[in-house]
């Protein structure tokens, strides 16, 4: 279990000072009125003031905001979350422009500047895109703008979509390499159990290490949002192999926000990897999306995880999925657990005809020259253990 501590161990002043990037996730619980759906103006126009004022400090933020398809909703007068893709898809795009307008008055009086940043899963995939989306991103906090992001919800295709707003909130501030994420929601911070239906559920005001966590996250999100604390957990775990400082806190008080800044311990602290991976493996680990899976035997897997080595393919048990070269694979020990995921440089067809085989043995098999390695240790990442 997590240890409870009261206070933090880093520098109030250092984190005052220094001008930080910051990431703020408010989901949709937060900013509409549940029995109702309409938005709740009171929240808005807090988090609009201490955004506008942490930009005013110096720091660089951006807000992900849910919000699309619960404010559609209330628009359009629906009781419920239309289940269809299609409807969903309407509605998201009948909100997201009353969402913005919203945003847009509020901030307009603290005479802040915002921008509308809408994405997808597929404009991360791609190199070229991402960097793109990285330089805009960049520019528009050197421009003292706020961007307001959200999933392009009205075209997203299933299988590249984020899904939750708490996983795109973990890989825009690992795109813009963001000091802190905060992830407002509508409890105070993580528990060992849901707090609403266990009375034995104990607060966790700093987490570590992810794999010593056990929390039971059964819950799913609210009627109107998508997310829980499983896909918070899994947001934590993306950030902090960026290097980002994580806080699970409630969005009724973002004033929270400059406490924590200055040092105070409220809500749930994740704290960041110490050896957060590079620019270019946060792409292939988390922009990506994997088209398949190796399974590695035990020697592989050993080389890979601990001696930091290409997969040169001999020690290749199986395979699945269809891909090409160049797409994102994981690679599995014998259990399918992933231990790491990275470039292929061989199809599903190639692998096939040269698994098991040695590096010198591949070009007279394939009747062409092909890489020596199946996944260059440059294009590999290893993958810490998933929350189970
Ligand atoms: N993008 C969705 C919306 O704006 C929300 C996704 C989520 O709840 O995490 O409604």
């Amino acid at each position: 279990m997590p240890e409870r501590v009261a206070v933090t161990e880093y520098s109030a002043a250092k984190t005052q000072t220094v001008a930080q990037t910051i990431v703020v996730k408010v989901g949709t619980s937060s900013l509409t009125n549940p029995e109702t759906g309409n938005l709740s103006l009171s929240t808005i126009a807090t988090i609009v003031e201490v955004l506008s004022d942490l930009r005013r400090s110096g720091h660089r933020v951006v807000l992900v905001s849910s919000g699309a398809v619960g404010v559609g909703c209330a628009r359009l007068g629906m009781t419920e979350r239309p289940k269809t893709i299609a409807v969903k898809q309407a509605v998201a795009a009948v909100g997201q422009g009353r969402l913005m307008r919203v945003y847009d008055d509020l901030f307009t009086e603290m005479k802040q500047p915002i921008a509308q940043v809408l994405l997808t899963r597929g404009d991360l995939v791609e190199r070229s895109r991402y960097v793109n989306v990285y330089r805009t991103f960049h520019e528009l906090l050197n421009l003292n703008v706020i961007p307001i992001v959200n999933e392009n919800d009205t075209v997203a295709v299933d299988e590249l979509k984020f899904g939750d707003n708490d996983t795109l909130s973990a890989l825009v501030a690992s795109l813009v390499d963001a000091d802190w994420l905060f992830l407002m929601t509508d409890v105070d911070r993580l528990y060992t159990a849901n707090p609403r239906t266990n009375p034995d559920a104990k607060p966790i005001d700093v987490v570590r290490n992810l794999d010593e966590l056990n929390v039971d996250t059964a819950t799913g999100g609210t009627q109107w949002g998508t997310g829980g604390m499983e896909t918070k957990i899994a947001a934590a775990r993306i950030a902090m192999g960026a290097g980002v400082r994580t806080v699970i806190m409630k969005s009724d008080a973002p004033g929270n926000v400059l406490k924590i800044l200055a040092g105070e311990s409220i809500g749930t602290r994740f704290e960041p990897q110490e050896n957060p991976i590079t620019a270019r493996q946060r792409w292939i680990a988390h922009g990506m999306v994997p088209a398949g899976k190796l399974y590695l035997d035990d020697g592989a897997v050993e080389a890979v995880r601990n001696g930091g080595r290409s997969f040169l393919g001999a020690g290749l048990m199986g395979l699945e999925g269809e891909f090409q070269r160049e797409d994102t694979v994981r690679l599995c020990n014998i259990h399918g657990q992933e231990i790491a995921r990275g470039l292929v440089n061989y199809s599903h067809t190639e692998l096939q005809k040269i698994r098991g085989r040695r590096s010198d043995e591949i070009s007279q098999i394939l009747g062409y020259d092909g890489e020596e390695t199946v996944v260059h240790r440059d294009n590999l990442v290893l993958m810490r253990k998933a929350l189970r």
